[in-house]
């Protein structure tokens, strides 16, 4: 069986395809270059021998980005949708931001419905941030909530990312509702993400928005000081948000859409570094604070709940620990810059 995987050079969609591949699924994957495609063909580990290819799709902004991309022989039957960017600081918020995030997942829907017919069902990479209401937190968050946040606040461009991704999403469900295409919709609305750089990374500088406190944790850049953790104090393993992925593609779905909240624990930036020291304590003479920074823990009191039992019952979901999170990142960061 086809796939279709937007935004192949990403964190999470690194992990998607690996897991599309250990699922014997053939995958064609997006990027925006040529040089971006070998890449990654060079870094899978395909033992099962599936079909894994690339096409350029270079803005997914533009109309009918994708319109070539879905089409395809033999045809296929679902579409895993990553691609759209994640920084937390913008020259421009709607180019960089919002019409990749927005147009993006309207356009690729568009093209889905108009050339691959044979598309049974989409699933797009959400995020928690359609779903939480900050600084209006509710005492607990699952599925049934949409983020209150409002286009006048993407003028803020720290708030941009969290406001792209909600209408964003809303575009997905109403296009659904609206253009009652042949294939049916699952969201993944994960939580901040940590886990195993993607293998086809250049460098550590390149590293993705969420992996960088860990990186910077190991590259000595908190040395002097621990960050302040705020504002997120949830995780997710990459691998527990790959498998989401591709389990959402064939689980049946109650309504004809679904969205998954998927959430694995709490952490703090002075949990991640106690962690760090525990596992790999020659760290800790050349790039860790002093072991007291650990114990001045963050994490708030009175932090909000959530409710992750739908990924749990429906997905089968088995929450990889804040612990083997952190220690497998850190792992697959120093093997990448001993590599480089
Ligand atoms: P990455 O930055 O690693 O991946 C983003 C991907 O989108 C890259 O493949 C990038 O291509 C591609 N992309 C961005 N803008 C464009 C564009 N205009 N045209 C074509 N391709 C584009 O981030 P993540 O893997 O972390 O994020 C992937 C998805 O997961 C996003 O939808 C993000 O919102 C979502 N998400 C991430 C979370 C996290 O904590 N990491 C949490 C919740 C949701 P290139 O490499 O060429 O720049």
């Amino acid at each position: 069986t086809g796939t279709r995987l937007s935004g192949g050079t990403g964190f999470i969609a690194s992990h998607v395809l690996d897991s599309l591949i250990d699922h014997g699924y053939d995958v064609v994957v997006t990027v925006r270059s040529e040089e971006k495609g070998r890449r990654i063909e060079k870094s899978i580990d395909n033992a099962l021998g599936v079909q894994v290819s690339f096409v350029v799709v270079e803005n997914i902004s533009d109309d009918g980005a994708f319109d070539e991309a879905v089409q395809a022989d033999p045809p296929f039957d679902y579409v895993v949708h990553t691609a759209s960017p994640y920084q937390l600081q913008w020259e421009d918020p709607v180019r960089e931001c919002l019409d990749p995030a927005i147009k993006g997942t309207t356009g690729i829907l568009k093209s889905i419905k108009a050339f691959a017919p044979s598309v049974k069902r989409v699933v797009i990479t959400s995020s928690s941030a359609a779903i939480l209401s900050p600084p209006n937190h509710r005492p607990v968050y699952d599925e049934t909530c949409w983020s209150d946040s409002t286009m006048e606040q993407a003028k803020d461009p720290r708030q941009t990312y969290r406001v792209g991704k909600k209408f964003a999403e809303k575009a997905a469900w109403d296009f659904v509702a609206n253009e009652q295409p042949g294939f049916d919709l699952a969201t993944i609305n994960n939580t901040y993400t940590f886990g195993p750089v993607p293998r086809s990374l250049p460098h550590l500088n390149a590293v993705n928005t969420s992996n960088q406190r860990i990186r910077d944790l190991v590259e000595g850049r908190m040395r002097a000081g621990i960050a302040p953790t705020a504002p997120v104090f949830t995780f997710v393993d990459v691998r527990d948000v790959a498998l989401a992925h591709v389990r959402a593609m064939t689980v049946p779905l109650a309504a004809p859409g679904s969205r998954f909240y998927v959430v694995g624990g709490y952490f703090s930036n002075p949990r991640i570094c106690g962690i760090i020291r525990a596992a790999r304590p020659e760290l800790a003479a050349t790039c860790l604070p002093p072991p007291e920074a650990d114990a001045q823990d963050d994490f708030p009191s009175d932090h909000w709940a959530f409710d992750n039992s739908r990924s749990r019952d429906v997905l089968g979901l088995q929450y990889t620990s804040l612990e083997k999170s952190v220690v497998d990142t850190v792992e697959s960061m120093l093997r990448l810059g001993s590599a480089a």
